[in-house]
């Protein structure tokens, strides 16, 4: 028997992220004059500890590693400024109308040549372009999960995913990880625990490259044994790969997607390959699901946005964008240095952390008594901010932990940074 059958309002449990966001929000609502009004699923809607984060980690004299923002300094704008008024000036009656949901064709074309790169067969016809893998995220989760809807991501995950499934209501439950990614043994533990309870997998969320805020790699001998296991279970994958092209030695793995087409939904974005503000991702599913998906974008968006699409498609097609890729690639891992080499100098006995081979984050451990989440404050009047462990969970574990993100500060203020956390994470321990 379900534990929905046991439960006598036949409701869906709330999820322990749930409950504790539901406690948070809860004074807030009290002042707001709307508060009986709004659908249920809003309960556990609040701003993620990150984004409450922004405000004081932007002042100048605060050195930010809590943010995942990219370092976009190096992006030829000038090029790019023809090349966008060229567009409007050539191709505006298109490029300012509406477009189908779909996306642009152009641009679904060159976007699996790039899925290429990481070994995906892709048709573009199976392409769905989304306003940034967020948008896929919320489109995906729309489309498979109902209230109660167990769906299991790596422990920790991001932030931004979390989000989406709590909007639907779903429940989500944390795989381990080690320094080779996600862990096949606890795969396997956690789908007998959550079935064992009669409760509803709908999709494993991964982020095999890089990990959001992991900071590891999933070992390429493991791929087979996880979709295999998730085979085996009828479990959909969903494939989250925002970082795939940012390995430090230039180095890709094989995708999930590659391995496995009919079972994995792919999610791809140029946020962190060219610019992240013209909110251009994309969504490579089996076909029946992409036509799903379509119809659901149109409920959202009706379309994503032509301009920015065009401007994506024409810099790929007069760009070397593969070079520009190189550049941001040596410039993440001359910080990724940076950070490691500080990390190592500056520590504290009993502390340690990840250490990645591309992507945008180090995830750190701190010795036993430290709650990250209590010590920021202090952080910040040291003048350097992180994100907090807690807030990639959704079960309230992580308070020893913090993301530490090094692609945006220079590898300068990156020294200086992990120097003013040392000596905050020092003064903790002596309380
Ligand atoms: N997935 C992961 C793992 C991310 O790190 C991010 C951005 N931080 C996203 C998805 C969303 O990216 P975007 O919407 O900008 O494409």
């Amino acid at each position: 028997m379900s534990d929905h059958g046991s439960n006598p309002t036949d409701q869906p449990q709330p999820s322990p992220q749930q409950e504790a966001a539901v406690q948070q929000a809860g004074a807030a609502r009290n002042l707001d004059a709307h508060r009986d009004r709004y659908a249920q699923r809003t309960a556990g809607m609040t701003a993620s500890e990150i984004r409450a984060l922004f405000a004081v980690a932007s002042r100048p004299e605060v050195v930010s590693l809590a943010g995942g923002m990219p370092n976009l300094a190096a992006l030829p704008l000038d090029s790019l400024a023809t090349e966008v008024s060229r567009l409007i000036s050539v191709d505006g009656q298109a490029a300012l109308q509406y477009g189908s949901a779909h996306g642009v064709p152009e641009l679904r074309e060159q976007i699996c040549e790039i899925m290429a790169m990481e070994g995906i067969t892709g048709h573009p016809d199976d392409v769905m372009v989304t306003v940034g893998s967020q948008m896929a995220l919320d489109m995906v989760t729309r489309l498979f999960c109902d209230p109660g809807d167990v769906v299991l991501a790596e422990g920790p995950s991001y932030v931004g995913a979390l989000g989406s499934f709590n909007a639907y209501q779903a429940k989500v439950v944390h795989v381990a990880m080690d320094d080779d990614g996600l862990q096949p043994e606890a795969l396997r533990h956690a789908i007998s625990e959550v079935t064992s309870r009669g409760e509803r997998i709908k999709f494993l969320y991964t982020i095999p490259n890089f990990h959001n805020p992991g900071g590891v790699t999933l070992a390429v001998q493991r791929r087979a044994e996880i979709l295999e296991i998730c085979r085996h279970h009828d479990i959909l994958v969903l494939e989250d790969n925002p970082y795939g092209l940012l390995g430090f030695d230039g180095q890709t793995y094989p995708a999930l997607r590659s391995l496995d087409p009919d079972n994995v939904v792919y999610l791809g974005s140029f946020s962190k390959t060219f610019a992240s503000g013209l909110r251009v991702g994309w969504v490579l599913a089996p076909h029946a699901v992409r036509e799903k998906l379509v119809l659901a974008a149109e409920s959202a968006t009706l379309c994503p946005p032509t301009l920015n699409q065009m401007i994506v498609s024409r810099y790929l097609s007069t760009h070397d964008w593969k070079g520009q890729i190189k550049t941001f690639r040596e410039q993440y891992r001359e910080r990724r240095d940076a950070m490691l080499s500080a990390l190592e100098q500056h520590m504290p006995e009993g502390c340690s952390w990840t250490k990645p081979d591309g992507g945008f984050y180090v995830w750190f451990t701190a010795p036993e008594g430290v709650d990250t989440k209590a010590m920021l404050p202090r952080a910040v009047t040291q003048r350097v901010a992180y994100a907090s462990g807690t807030g990639f969970y959704a079960d309230a574990l992580g308070s020893r932990q913090m993301r530490l993100s090094y692609c945006y500060p220079t590898p300068e203020r990156i020294r200086e940074g992990v120097r003013r956390l040392a000596n905050t994470l020092t003064d903790e321990m002596e309380l």
